[in-house]
């Protein structure tokens, strides 16, 4: 028999982010701008019958929103409680446990984790070429190290564009390539583009999850939990070919998308002109206005694609990450630490928030930068 405890298990810890109370919370990448009005409307005005009964067993509603949003059929989309609830039923839907999935450290904290409670052994690969200013996040990998390791040929290729905690959108063509060589036997690729609605229009954001539709492995996952500001709700999707999100909807199982949550989320999903874009729009300018004023301070924030900046702390000479993130909780104000990135060291990361609260980061980060005599 399995002792119980399982000995997979041991390495693991339940998930303890710093939740404690704060003036202004800008640690976890949700919307500072609030919670699309359309879908609080559909919360506040639920029906109680809405709650006696089940919802749709795979939320059909919101899937085929999704569908109608991105112009990809109803059975391209899988749906799940959160963005978290599709990569671990993608996990397990991928791999057998014993096999392996590769990912580009410093990546979500969570792959290894799922990995692990998946059985899968993690192969990260180590982007080892310095960074340097044309190429702030170090040079490309070749796609093929993903591909072929000592170890044989992984399961599952996740990438994460932009990538959090990086904020590094990687090149397209560079992901096309990796399809290619992956091709229809290999790998299944998980793209997980929790933070693309942020990109910039022009970078084309909805293309792969346009391509994942009909591809053979790309399978591509967003979540309402960001730009949707519906976080609480707990709703995310995948897009890919109908019988690759079969198989993903197998693994998941029936009834995680709660009814409220898929009401809010078709109203959020069908907003082309009101509260979505405009609260995008308002995060891409206060992301170039927050980057202009590190920099004016002499920090290097790194560029990024999503609704946060990543700034290395070696400059603003308050500690490690560690220290600086206790500092400005004390000045009212909650960021993520990062220790020990690989390649870029010590680092917090702030989420983008309306101009008062980017205000409030700025003046906590000052007691911290101006020399107390
Ligand atoms: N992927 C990435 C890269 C994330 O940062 C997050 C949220 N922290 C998720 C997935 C999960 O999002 P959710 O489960 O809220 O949809």
């Amino acid at each position: 028999m399995t002792p119980f405890p399982r000995d997979l298990y041991a390495p693991l810890v339940p998930y303890a982010p710093d939740r404690r109370p704060v003036e202004v919370d800008l640690s976890d990448n949700t919307n500072r701008w609030g919670t699309h009005p359309g879908a609080l409307a559909a919360v506040r005005t639920a029906d109680p019958e809405e709650l006696l009964r089940y919802p749709p067993v795979y939320a059909d509603r919101l899937r085929a929103a999704v569908a109608a949003r991105f112009g990809v059929p109803l059975e391209a989309v899988a749906t799940g409680c959160g963005s978290d609830d599709l990569l671990d039923s993608a996990f397990r839907a991928a791999a057998d446990p014993g096999e392996s999935i590769r990912f580009i450290p410093p990546t979500f904290s969570m792959i290894e984790i799922f990995a692990t409670m998946n059985g899968l052994v993690p192969r990260p690969l180590d982007r080892a070429a310095p960074r340097s200013p044309s190429a702030p996040f170090g040079p490309l990998p070749d796609p093929g190290l993903l591909l072929d390791t000592e170890e044989g040929t992984p399961a599952i290729v996740y990438l994460c564009r932009p990538n959090n905690p990086t904020g590094e959108v990687l090149p397209r063509p560079w992901i096309e390539t990796l399809l290619d060589q992956a091709g229809p036997t290999g790998p299944v690729v998980l793209l997980d583009e929790a933070y693309a609605d942020f990109m910039e229009p022009d970078e084309g954001p909805d293309d792969l999850l346009r391509l994942a539709a009909t591809s053979d492995r790309l399978v591509v996952l967003r979540t309402l939990s960001k730009a949707f500001g519906l976080a609480g709700l707990r709703v995310g999707f995948a897009v890919g070919a109908p019988e690759v999100i079969r198989e993903i909807e197998k693994s998941r199982g029936p009834y995680k998308v709660n009814r409220l949550a898929e009401a809010a989320a078709v109203l959020a999903l069908d907003d082309r002109e009101g509260w979505i874009p405009e609260t995008l729009a308002a995060a891409r300018a206060e992301r170039t206005h927050l980057a202009r004023a590190l920099v004016e301070r002499g920090l290097a924030p790194l560029p990024s694609g999503a609704n946060f900046l990543l700034v290395p702390t070696e400059g603003i000479g308050a500690g490690d990450a560690a220290s600086v993130t206790a500092k400005l909780r004390e000045a009212g104000v909650a960021v993520r630490p990062f220790p020990s990135l690989p390649g870029f060291g010590d680092a917090v990361r702030v989420t983008l928030g309306p101009r008062h609260e980017t205000d409030r980061f700025l003046a906590a980060l000052d007691t911290l930068l101006t020399p107390t005599t």
